[in-house]
């Protein structure tokens, strides 16, 4: 978590929160590995929209991913957020002074 911008990273392992790549289901109890699967890939975004609510950017990293390429993603978005105006500080400097 990066909580100056409010930026929280999530590490998503392959199997469990079915990657593009490797979201491979077993062979054997199809149904009910869709159905454990389908269920993390739905909290998934529960709590996407949770900390989106909050003010939060979720950046969600692969397990396969390397990890200069999310580092990467990752400091785009610090970057990005750093430039917003932040909600609640107010920024004007009339009225009192600042430390
Ligand atoms: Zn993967």
């Amino acid at each position: 978590m990066f909580s100056a911008v409010k930026l929280a990273v999530m590490v998503d392992g392959c199997f469990w929160h079915s990657c593009p790549e490797h979201g491979s289901r077993p062979k054997s109890n199809q149904a009910w590995w869709e159905a454990k699967i389908q269920r993390n890939v739905e909290r998934d975004r529960d709590t996407d929209r949770a900390l989106a609510e909050a003010g939060w950017a979720v950046i969600r990293v692969w397990e396969h991913e390397p990890v200069d390429s999310a580092a990467t993603r990752i400091e785009a978005l610090v970057t990005d957020r750093r430039g917003l105006p932040r909600s609640g500080n107010p920024s004007r400097k009339s009225g009192s002074p600042s430390l």
